[in-house]
């Protein structure tokens, strides 16, 4: 006989998906592991990889060069420009002190000064003469100055130029690296999602089905949810592609499934109702008692204010109860106890009221 306490059977289903859940999030932590180890296998492409190095150390050194050069133009400049103040400083001089002297001359005037008015002025101009020439000096200076910053400019361009052209390559080998590495994953998660498939196709009826149910939900996750960050922009569709191929495969499947029990049921309503009495199980009855509906065709045996089927003669004592037989299959639901001659429910096992079998081939 068969222990059928509710209780039980709610305590037994919850920690069954507590089994499941547990199961299923050890394996989930665990293939997140192996997930991580298996990118190690393969580098991230970097852009050193693609870089012309010869090229950029070579350029790199004669940006060096002309640094040197430039600092050593920019020292010469700087001793140019003190020079530079000196001789402005020697020529301002040179000036105030000849227009104080030709100021002074012009009120004492002498003709016979003139020579020295000559002399003087021949010395102020050498002044001014040597004063120009650091000033060319100085011109000179800071044109090779920005020569030089052009032609460092130039190479800068030329690295940044193979800079530009190794992060183009660079980008070309990412692309590479992440369908590489999503194949990878795929390769391992694949077989994980075929397998939980074939675990929900043979083992639904198994003893051991919370442990596959474990692993059938980590399967999904693993595919559905677990691919996702490491998805590529393509991987998409393959994720969708197989979720519709999926949902087709369970709806043919669940489809027939109803199709095939519904035939199958029709098929047992044909055979004779003493047969059909025979096969209902107690766990069935029991249920069937609880929702007051037929063991075999389903339908409800308590009797409605509005139901016509029976006799209209004695409505009142008709209503809310119970018929012995099925009016929709013809099933015997109600016979009475060949013992005490109490009405008892047919399908379960001893009667209710002096606990003699009722169903010899139930009652074991
Ligand atoms: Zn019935
Ligand atoms: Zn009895």
């Amino acid at each position: 006989m068969e222990f059928n306490n509710k209780k039980l059977e709610k305590t037994s289903k919850l920690i069954n998906y507590v089994i499941a859940i547990l199961l299923c999030g050890f394996l989930i932590s665990l293939s997140n592991k192996l997930i991580d180890d298996v990118d190690q296998w393969e580098e991230m492409p970097t852009v050193e990889q693609f870089e012309n190095h010869t090229f950029i150390d070579k350029k790199n050194d004669e940006i060096k060069k002309v640094n040197t050069k430039i600092q050593h133009k920019q020292e010469k400049r700087l001793n140019i420009q003190n020079t530079l103040k000196i001789v402005n400083n020697n020529y301002a001089n040179a000036k105030r002190s000849y227009d104080n002297w030709l100021e002074a001359r012009k009120t004492v005037g002498s003709p016979n000064e003139d020579k020295e008015v000559l002399s003087r002025a021949n010395e102020l101009d050498e002044y001014y003469k040597t004063q120009q020439e650091w000033r060319e000096e100085l011109i000179i200076i800071n044109g090779e100055i920005k020569k030089l910053n052009q032609e460092k400019n130039e190479i800068e361009v030329l690295i940044y130029q193979e800079n530009e052209r190794a992060y183009q390559e660079r980008e070309k080998a990412i692309r590479k690296y992440d369908l590489k590495v999503f194949l990878i994953r795929l390769l391992f998660i694949l077989p994980i999602l075929l397998l939980g498939i074939y675990f929900i196709i043979k083992f639904r009826k198994h003893k051991y089905w919370p442990l596959f149910l474990g692993y059938v939900l980590f399967s999904f996750y693993a595919f559905f949810f677990g691919l996702v960050p490491y998805l590529p922009s393509y991987g998409g569709y393959i994720r969708y592609t197989v979720g519709i191929i999926l949902s087709i495969l369970f709806g043919v499947y669940a489809i027939n499934k109803i199709k095939a029990f519904i035939e199958q049921k029709k098929k047992e309503l044909k055979v004779s109702t003493t047969e059909r009495a025979k096969k209902v199980q107690t766990e069935t009855a029991e249920k069937a008692l609880d929702n007051h509906m037929c063991p075999s065709c389903g339908k409800d045996f308590i009797v409605k204010k509005w139901d016509k089927s029976v006799s209209n003669k004695d409505k009142t004592s008709t209503y809310g109860v119970v018929t012995n037989f099925c009016r929709f299959c013809g099933l015997e639901l109600f016979k009475k106890c060949n013992n005490c001659g109490s009405e008892n429910f047919a399908h379960l096992p001893f009667c209710s009221n002096c606990g003699d079998p009722i169903n010899e081939e139930k009652a074991h």
